[in-house]
């Protein structure tokens, strides 16, 4: 085991070890972390529209606990199928206006697991360089050949979809919103490249699920696009505040999932507090709009306010805004001297964004107040200058 330390050491001497810390939530608070005895304003959470902590959500999940009890016992496809699941899911593809839906474990465990039903040995998955790592290794585990192209370059992608044009089946997945970078996808670009190519299209929304849409159904919605979209996936542990994750589509679809899924197959159903929990979310998410109307305020605010600092933040306009910094050193610096300021915005490093581009991620959340976010940026514009991110 002599190899691990040393591979340990040089990852440390590269700033790029990564370590757990604890913190604590604050009941009623779900805008701030305590940590080693600190409040910290939480600027790295994916709890979009302050959900985490709502009454409502707390109340159903308690009450399912006590019926139903701690754990599902079994795979869905023994025991472990309540009826809280049929429930939820009939409210899914009522909210998508799909045929079907389904609930899975988590995002990870959908992405890999539908990923590598759809496709196998002899067939292609286009797939954006920044895509989430849960859909790589869903190509890798499919053994279908991994077709990259560069960041929302379509000229790319076009020239990937005409060498691999005779592969049996194609696969073109995509985050709608970068989860490191905050930007879109070029939905309406892809939805049309998909039908001249005869390509299936996959768009995983974890970040921007309950954040776009007059009900949060999503970006591909906002757009038009959802009758376009063959296979859609979103989660609901970030902005519905619980865990887990969905997938909509074609009763077809979910037939076939249900039966070429691993992870559903051979995995323990969520338990049902959690299913209860997300279905009050889901009432939550689509009813209380003003939450995405603060968020998207609460975006543009912080957004400028960097901008005009003279940070590089990138070219989204979602509630993830990412610092780029470029050395990994510098990141850690940068979030230490934050969080001596009392925020909490975590360093992110290869290999989750490619080389020399280490940012801070801030992601802004609904119940982050004008003043909260202003005091910030302030911070952040002294620290910036200090550490010579800015030049004066
Ligand atoms: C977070 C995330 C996932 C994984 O979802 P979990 O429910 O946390 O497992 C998948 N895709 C993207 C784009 C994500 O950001």
């Amino acid at each position: 085991m002599n190899w691990m330390e040393k591979e340990l050491e040089s990852l440390a001497d590269a700033s790029l070890e990564r370590s757990l810390r604890a913190s604590s939530s604050i009941p009623g608070s779900p805008g701030y972390i305590i940590r080693e005895e600190q409040l910290l304003l939480n600027m790295s959470s994916n709890d979009y529209l302050g959900l985490s902590q709502h009454p409502a959500i707390l109340e159903a999940m308690r009450e399912a606990l006590l019926t139903e009890g701690a754990g599902s016992g079994a795979s869905r496809h023994v025991t472990g199928n309540r009826l809280p699941y049929d429930r939820l899911e009939e409210a899914l593809a009522e909210w998508q206006n799909c045929e079907a839906a389904l609930v899975m474990a988590n995002g990870y465990m959908a992405n890999s697991g539908v990923i590598s039903a759809l496709v196998s040995r002899g067939d292609v998955v286009f797939s954006d360089q920044l895509n989430h790592a849960s859909m790589v290794d869903g190509i890798v585990l499919s053994r279908a050949e991994h077709a990259r192209y560069r960041h929302n370059d379509m000229e790319h992608l076009r020239t990937l979809l005409n060498k691999y044009r005779d592969k049996r089946r194609k696969l073109i997945v995509t985050d709608a919103v970068f989860s490191m970078d905050g930007d879109q996808a070029y939905l309406r670009e892809l939805v049309a490249l998909k039908h001249e190519y005869g390509a299936m299209l996959m768009v995983d929304e974890a970040h921007s699920g309950g954040m776009y849409g007059v009900r949060g159904e999503g970006l591909c919605h906002e757009l038009g696009l959802q009758n376009d979209v063959d296979i859609h996936m979103g989660t609901f542990s970030k902005s519905f505040g619980v865990y887990g994750a969905y997938i909509c589509g074609s009763r077809t679809l979910i037939r076939w999932l249900l039966n070429k899924a691993r992870p559903l197959i051979y995995s323990t159903a969520l338990p049902p507090s959690i299913v209860a929990g997300i279905s009050k979310a889901l009432v939550l998410v689509q009813e209380e709009h003003w939450r995405r109307e603060k968020l998207y305020a609460a975006s543009m605010l912080f957004r400028s306010s960097l901008c005009e600092a003279g940070f590089n933040i990138g070219s989204g306009d979602s509630p993830i805004v990412p610092l780029i910094v470029g050395d990994n050193d510098v990141a850690l610096r940068f979030s230490g001297a934050l969080e001596e300021e009392g925020i909490a915005a975590v360093a992110i490093r290869p290999p989750t964004v490619p080389d020399g581009t280490a940012r801070i991620r801030f992601s802004l959340s609904a119940v982050h107040t004008e003043k909260e976010l202003t005091n910030a940026s302030e911070r952040i514009h002294t620290i910036g200058l200090r550490l010579g991110v800015l030049s004066s």
